[in-house]
């Protein structure tokens, strides 16, 4: 085997993802760990119970169907519906996956011949970067500058050629918790119809929005046929491990992500699926009393930050805050990650790996807020010590 690395070139310094590797700091050292996103409390029991249901009755555990069960497609459906008023059919509109992740996968390697360019914000989430090179494609970062991490649009527009397939939004973004105002998306969208790109739209956090509305850019006029929305139901419901995820889009576009999506997985979650069909018809209360709570643990989180000395970006929505480590004379948001449990027992993860502009994220480090209060208020004393 000499000669030759067994990596292929296209995944060449990919490596462990950061929340991997910052989970594992987290397991090894047993800091508070908030770093990787997921909640440390189940979701609604009502939810878990029709998993258990499903189970038993043998629903869906055979292989289900390749889009995903009808009742889980008319579900999300409906939920389109019901919270943006765009209209879908469950049959040709809509394709379950494995989590988001899967979405953005199939999507990508659907979507993407090999010279083709994908423009995206950075700090980007990391699997972007990962798919849009499985798909050998490129990657054409336009970053997001603190403190307000908003897409500078004429920016964007320069960056655009006559490669340029598709782009590659994130709205709330993970992690700045920046969320596209309603003017951003039009401009997005003049200029997705302008150079007649298509657009991937990730809106996991879609009912974490804490300050004005999720507005998702399909159902702006002449997006419906080019644009592609991502969601899952990890986030919404607090069930992470279940990687329950779908896309919906014109029955084109879905066509074309179900062909990959069919070689990826082929089908998953069998039984969870008709879960999160209930999951999704839950009344407004559930949404807005998650929203509400992650609310305060956000309050609670950042003000605590401020507090130990960092400097804080208060998110306008996601389960994340980015801070900025240079008030403690700190230059290396890595270096200070893999510290930070050894200084003070909490874990964190460094935006710097999300950036191909290593300086513009070099000393950015991001805590999760999903987690009881009083993990959160513990994580907030240990942090206070690290100023002394
Ligand atoms: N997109 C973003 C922006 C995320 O933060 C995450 C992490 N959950 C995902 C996609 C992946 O979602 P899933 O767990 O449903 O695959
Ligand atoms: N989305 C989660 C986060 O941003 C992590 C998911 C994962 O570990 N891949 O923290």
């Amino acid at each position: 085997m000499a000669g030759r690395p067994l990596l292929n070139r296209r995944l060449e310094g990919l490596g462990t993802t950061i929340f991997a590797e910052m989970s594992a700091l987290a397991t090894e050292t047993g800091a508070i760990n908030l770093g990787q996103g997921f909640p440390d409390t189940d979701g609604p029991e009502s939810v878990r119970e029709a998993a258990v249901r499903a189970l038993r009755e043998g629903r869906g555990n055979q292989y289900p169907p390749g889009p995903g069960v009808p009742e889980l497609r008319e579900a999300i459906a409906d939920h389109q519906r019901r919270f943006y008023g765009i209209g879908l059919d469950p049959d040709t509109e809509v394709l379950v996956t494995a989590g988001a992740t899967e979405a953005i996968a199939a999507t990508m390697l659907a979507l993407l011949e090999p010279s083709d360019e994908v423009i995206a914000f950075e700090p980007y989430y990391d699997s972007y970067a990962a798919c849009v090179a499985m798909a050998g494609a490129k990657r054409v970062p336009l970053t997001l500058r603190a403190p307000s991490f908003r897409p500078d649009l004429d920016e964007l527009r320069a960056k655009i050629t006559p490669r340029t397939r598709l782009l590659l939004l994130n709205t709330p973004h993970n992690p700045t918790g920046t969320v596209l105002t309603p003017e951003e998306l039009s401009a997005l969208a003049a200029l997705a119809i302008e150079h007649d790109l298509l657009v991937v739209t990730d809106e996991v956090y879609e009912h974490l929005v804490f300050e004005g509305a999720h507005h998702p850019i399909a159902a702006l006029p002449g997006m419906r046929e080019r644009t592609v929305s991502i969601s899952s139901a990890g986030k919404t419901f607090s069930f992470t491990g279940w990687k329950v995820g779908w896309a919906t889009a014109s029955p084109s576009l879905i066509a074309a992500v179900r062909t990959a999506k069919q070689y990826l997985t082929f089908v998953s979650a069998g039984p969870l699926q008709y879960a999160i069909a209930e999951a999704l018809r839950l009344p407004d209360t559930y949404f807005d009393g998650f929203r509400e709570d992650l609310r305060r643990k956000r309050d609670l989180l950042a003000d605590g930050l401020r507090t130990a000395g960092f400097e804080v970006y208060t998110p306008q929505g996601t389960y994340f805050v980015t801070t900025d480590i240079t008030p403690f004379g700190e230059k290396d948001a890595y270096a200070f990650c893999r510290a930070l449990p050894a200084r003070c027992g909490v874990v964190a993860v460094p935006n710097s790996v999300f950036y191909d502009d290593r300086q513009a994220g070099s000393t950015q480090v991001r805590f999760t807020f999903c987690k009881r209060k009083g993990v959160l208020e513990e994580a907030v004393t240990r942090l206070t010590r690290l100023a002394g």
